[in-house]
């Protein structure tokens, strides 16, 4: 292994610690009783927040709380149902494929294998390693917009492709840690490293981030007590002077311009 590479396998397993620390409980934030209910609930999710998929669902699985049932509902009641997801009609199609599925090739059991599970309506790797790793404990990574965005900022990978990205952090992670670890940045991603706006100045892995925004101090022989800037920080314009003048000045002027008005009438 390179030196570059044992460099970042070290960052990575800092990472992992720091957010361990951060985020004691790593759970899912999308609602659900059952593997078949979370399932559901990650389908919906593609371009959708968890909150607005947590609003959905309880009316979809009372309408529908078993495969047996969603695979002979009625596409435009599924439609309406899920509405407000977007996507709704490919996400309606595909519950029921997914649901009629479960019972046809499966048995009624939503499988625990990934090449299985990918071969679902709906279902990509993503949503595949949420099910593996949230519902039966089994090692699986999900790469989603946040994971991917803090991996590349965190210097982790250089790598835009989900999947490539997933393959990356498995080889640098224990298997047990996998899906907690995805967890834990996507929970970092929405208090911390924003898309737009990253809080570099509240962010507990500043120190070992190669994208931070802030200066850092560098501990070496060269470089003790100096401090090294990673990235200038946006500085804010200085305020322009205001002509105007304030407070006592103002007073005195006011009285000179009176007098000079005043001497000005007579
Ligand atoms: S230091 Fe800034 S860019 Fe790096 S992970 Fe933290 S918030 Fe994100």
């Amino acid at each position: 292994m390179s030196a570059k590479k044992i460099e970042v396998a070290k960052r990575a397993t800092d990472v992992l610690r720091l957010l361990k620390r951060e985020y004691p409980v790593a759970i899912c934030e999308l609602t659900h009783e059952s593997a078949f209910q979370l399932l559901a609930a990650t389908i919906l999710s593609a371009q959708c927040t968890d909150v607005r998929v947590n609003m959905v669902t309880p009316a979809l699985f009372a309408a529908y709380p078993t495969p047996e049932k969603l695979a002979v509902a009625d596409l435009a009641h599924v439609e309406q149902l899920v509405r407000s997801t977007g996507f709704y009609q490919t996400k309606a199609k595909n519950l029921i494929g997914m649901a009629s599925q479960v019972i046809s090739r499966f048995g009624g059991e939503v499988p625990r294998e990934i090449e299985d599970l990918v071969t679902l309506p709906g279902v990509g790797r993503k949503t595949a390693n949420v099910l593996r790793s949230v519902v039966f404990g089994l090692p699986g990574l999900p790469v989603d917009t946040h994971v991917g965005r803090l991996s590349r900022r965190l210097g982790l990978t250089k790598l835009e492709d989900p999947v490539k990205v997933e393959y990356e952090l498995n080889a640098m992670l224990p298997p047990p840690e996998w899906g907690e670890f995805s967890l834990r940045l996507i929970l970092h991603g929405r208090r911390v490293c924003d898309a737009r706006t990253p809080r570099c100045e509240m962010c507990l892995l500043e120190s070992l981030c190669p994208s931070s925004m802030l200066p850092t101090k560098k501990p070496g022989k060269k470089s003790a007590g100096k401090t090294v800037t990673k990235k200038p920080a946006k500085k804010l314009a200085p305020a322009k002077p205001s002509k105007k003048p304030v407070g006592a000045k103002a007073k005195k002027a006011t009285k000179k311009a009176t007098k000079k008005t005043k001497a000005r009438k007579k």
